[in-house]
């Protein structure tokens, strides 16, 4: 864009990780923002299972967007679903048809799971992306275990708690370490009709490792973290149908309790809106400077872009990848309003970890690779440190030191009002195989599909 005397408007599209730090970064610029996004808070990802299995509650790890950015006097925050982009004439438009006119767009609505041309089993197997997920897979392994109390209580048995966690990746052995962990510490106190440490968590992968973008030694370190920890780890298991109660790996139909979905990626359907070329994930395939192609005013960053690294490897969708992404193209907004040319992406790996349970996770960085007791140490510091928030900082580690103290996970709550709660249980009891199937709730699930 050529330099006017006019203050350029950048807008943002999305307030999570690529999105945010783009806003901040233009803080006290010679340019006028607008941050749109559908939700009024940022959620930190990375700890979203831990509400899931009721260590965290949502206040700890997510943040109202306006309150982030307060003091950036030239950020607005407009709460709204981006559902159009007119690139001619510039122009973002909101749901309700309202338009906001830009100088400079930058793309960040992220990606959620993908369910491999199955939608429909998204009802059956939640997957993990937003906080309203995050309640409601907390709400169905809580209810499961409460089912089973009820039922033991009045029959003097009860069906097994199966609780099936599908994809090998973070999100799925963070998930089933967490749920062994609670079904084996947490809640076995508390129940007294039932012993919830016989509840047995399964955990299919559909390639031979789990943890699979980690060094083989790793990531069988995490396989034995997950045995030991009582998860049944089934690799090279390909789930080919899911229906209420039940999932199918290969010929074979698996009781489950409660299922969730944990792999598989798909873009936001806000880059098909861009009319561009896109990957087989949605991902849209950028330029150097993470612009579009023909289009030198609209960035892509975060889950949303396809970045090749120089060794032709695809830059992860993770947390790092995006802020850094967002850098550089501010960088570059900001050397076009200077006159000055603009400069390539290129990614720096700052390593990866991922947590098993408590005490152990797996490190890597380069070449150095460290598992168990001082990985998971530094895996907590890195998301203590990384969390927005000293509030929220101070309020995740004084949680987290209490938990391993006690092993007690405080945010138990099962949320939802008397009539969702009855139709909560009908639904896990159709997963029991009793009773007819209730209509979809409308809470997360409708949301989650449009993600
Ligand atoms: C459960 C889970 C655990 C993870 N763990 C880790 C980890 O340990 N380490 C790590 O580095 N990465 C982790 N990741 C990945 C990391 O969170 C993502 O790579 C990162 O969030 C990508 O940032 P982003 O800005 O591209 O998208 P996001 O952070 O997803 O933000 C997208 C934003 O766009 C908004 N939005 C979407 N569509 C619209 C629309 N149409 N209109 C308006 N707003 C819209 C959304 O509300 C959201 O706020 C995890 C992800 C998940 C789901």
């Amino acid at each position: 864009m050529k330099p006017t005397n006019r203050t350029p408007r950048v807008i943002i599209i999305g307030g999570g990780f690529g999105g945010l730090e783009a806003a901040k970064r233009l803080k006290n610029n010679p340019v006028n923002v607008t941050l749109i996004d559908r939700k009024n808070h940022h959620t930190f990802q990375p700890l979203l299972y831990q509400v899931a299995t009721a260590v965290l509650s949502p206040g700890q790890i997510a943040s109202p967007i306006r309150r982030i950015l307060r003091k950036a006097k030239n950020v607005e925050v407009l709460l709204g679903e981006v559902t159009g982009l007119d690139l001619e004439n510039k122009k973002v438009v909101l749901q309700d048809e309202e338009t906001v006119a830009f100088d400079y767009l930058i793309v960040a609505a992220g990606a959620r799971h993908s369910y491999f041309g199955h939608d429909d089993w998204e009802d059956d197997a939640p997957g993990l992306k937003t906080v309203e997920d995050a309640l409601e897979i907390r709400r169905r392994v809580l209810l499961a275990f409460e089912l089973a109390e009820r039922e033991a209580i009045q029959t003097g048995k009860h069906d097994p708690l199966n609780f099936v966690v599908i994809g090998g990746g973070a999100t799925g052995v963070e998930l089933a370490g967490a749920i062994a962990g609670i079904a084996k510490q947490a809640l076995a106190k508390d129940f007294k009709a039932i012993d919830t440490r016989e509840a047995k968590v399964t955990l299919f992968e559909g390639s031979d490792r789990v943890l699979g973008t980690f060094d083989d030694r790793l990531s069988d370190h995490a396989k034995r973290d997950l045995e030991e920890l009582g998860v049944n780890v089934r690799l090279n298991s390909f789930v080919t149908d899911i229906r209420p109660g039940e999932v199918k790996v290969g010929d074979e139909w698996i009781d489950a309790s409660v299922v969730l979905w944990a792999t598989g990626v798909a873009a936001s359907p806000v880059g098909k809106m861009l009319g561009a070329e896109t990957d087989k994930a949605g991902r849209v395939l950028v330029e150097d400077d993470l612009t579009l192609k023909n289009t030198a005013d609209v960035f892509v960053i975060g889950d949303m872009a396809h970045v090749e690294e120089e060794n032709g490897e695809l830059v992860p969708g993770v947390a790092p990848a995006a802020i850094q992404m967002a850098r550089s193209a501010v960088a570059n907004i900001l050397r076009d309003l200077k006159n000055e040319n603009r400069l390539p992406f290129k990614y720096e790996d700052k390593g990866s970890m991922a947590t098993i349970g408590r005490n152990k996770a797996i490190f890597e960085f380069g070449r150095f690779k460290m598992s168990g007791f001082f990985a998971w140490l530094a895996w907590l510091v890195v998301h203590i440190i990384t969390l927005i928030g000293f509030r929220n900082r101070l309020l995740v580690l004084t949680e987290w030191v209490w938990a391993y103290f006690t092993r007690e996970h405080t945010a138990r709550l099962i949320t939802g009002d008397a009539e969702e709660l009855q139709d909560a249980l009908r639904f896990l009891s159709v997963h029991h195989g009793r009773g007819e199937k209730p209509e979809p709730r409308s809470t997360s699930n409708a949301e989650s599909q449009e993600d």
